[in-house]
């Protein structure tokens, strides 16, 4: 796959909205820079007894809207484009659903696959320390993102606190229930992207029941995903993860493969039942499917694949799945996208919820976090599909005319 810088794709969009809105160059310089970066190296006593010396990111693109908000990507690839460019899309994200944040993003460059739980502890720790100057409640609140667990985050908590000298919960969010993290969190993302699945297939008046459905990716927010829309009535025909895809034709056994992969040493590319076959990820995402709901990383959907996806409908659960050179083709072919600002909101959007609940140290019950989860996503996502409609553009494009005027009328009332 050619190398795509996904920090280009976030200023061809900017750029596209901007010059809609009618801002000047002037108006949007400032957003095409992060505000603050920190890179920071630190070493780890691994459990062989070597020590080794680890990377990280933090990013924090904007806190014009309020504190940058964004999770920490623990990923072997991840590198400081790829953080700048999430950092951003937090900001937007952050807009879209008009929580009062602006964006961030973390990345440490490390394989949790091949690390033990010692050394993923060590690492945390060590990555929360060499950030902490950047970190706090009213100032970056970090959260889990690709590679990185509820368990994670108490410790991202734990060493912040012991550095202040007090408990510090709101620090960030994502954390275990039992430490201040909220109900309803660990399945926020795919919940959100459930409804966003449900608005649009209502707006486009296609029914849900029985609409094939494929997912790429079962790691947090895919799995929640699969398993909510299976519990909605969709036909989940595929499903893969980094160890390859299984297609059912007459649908998946979602709750079976689920229980399935719930045993971390049990690979996709193993699991069977009747009907089913192997398939590549690259293949899943040409599949003759309704729905594709990308889940899993960036640039996924690029211009060497996208004349032969065939789904009418895709949403973007992962952040950052489709290139710009994409958006152009599938555009074309008349394919309606939910974009990832939009489409993945619900799990920003509870971590919200989460640091609400700890500044006032209350808690609510799941239901209630559900209940306001929807009624932000609903009006959100009709908000970004009328704007796309009287404007004649992409619900990506939608979306950003909404987040992007958000973000400069806050700048300009703030006077900077
Ligand atoms: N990593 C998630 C995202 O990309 C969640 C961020 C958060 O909760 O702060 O939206």
């Amino acid at each position: 796959m050619a190398n795509y810088n996904p920090y280009d794709n976030v200023l061809t969009v900017m750029n596209e909205a901007a010059e809609i809105l009618g801002y000047s160059d002037n108006d949007i310089a400032s957003l095409k820079h992060p505000e603050r970066e920190l890179k920071v190296s630190f070493p780890v006593v691994m459990d062989d007894g070597t020590t080794k010396v680890f990377e990280g990111f933090r990013v924090q693109h904007s806190t014009v809207r309020g504190p940058a908000k964004g999770g920490v990507r623990f990923h072997y690839a991840v590198n400081h484009d790829e953080v700048k460019a999430l950092a951003a899309w937090m900001t937007f994200k952050c807009a879209v659903v008009d929580i009062p944040y602006g964006g961030g993003k973390g990345g440490v460059i490390c394989n949790p696959s091949k690390l033990s739980e010692r050394e993923l502890h060590e690492i945390t720790k060590q990555f929360t320390i060499a950030i902490a100057p950047l970190i706090g409640p009213e100032k970056d609140i970090p959260a889990p993102d690709v590679g990185s667990t509820p368990a994670m985050m108490g410790w991202m908590m734990d060493t912040y606190s012991m550095l202040q000298g007090h408990t510090v919960r709101g620090v960030v969010t994502g954390k275990p229930v039992e430490i201040g993290g909220s109900l309803g969190r660990t399945e926020a993302t795919g919940r959100g992207v459930m409804f966003s699945t449900n608005n649009v297939l209502d707006k486009l008046g296609i029914d849900r029941k029985g609409t094939t459905v494929a997912i790429q990716g079962m790691g947090n927010v895919g799995s929640i995903s699969a398993s909510l829309l299976y519990q909605e009535g969709m036909k989940v025909v595929a499903v893969s993860n980094s160890s390859g895809g299984v297609y059912n034709k007459d649908g998946l056994n979602i709750p079976a493969i689920i229980d399935y992969l719930s045993d971390r040493k049990n690979l996709l590319s193993e699991y069977n039942e009747e009907g089913l076959v192997h398939i590549s990820n690259e293949e899943l995402l040409e599949l003759d499917v309704k729905v594709l709901i990308p889940a899993a990383l960036e640039n996924q959907i690029n211009e060497s694949n996208a004349d032969r996806i065939k789904a009418s409908v895709i949403i973007e659960a992962a952040n950052g799945p489709t290139t710009a050179e994409a958006d152009e083709i599938l555009a074309s072919k008349g394919v309606v996208l939910v974009p990832d600002i939009l489409a993945n909101a619900g799990g920003v959007v509870v971590s919200y919820f989460e640091w609400v609940q700890n500044l006032q140290c209350i808690s609510w019950t799941e239901e209630d976090v559900n209940t306001k989860l929807k009624n932000i996503m609903d009006p959100a996502f009709d908000a970004v599909w009328d704007i796309s409609k009287e404007n004649n553009v992409s619900l990506r494009t939608g979306a950003y005319l909404i987040a992007i005027k958000r973000v400069v009328e806050a700048k300009k009332l703030r006077g900077l």
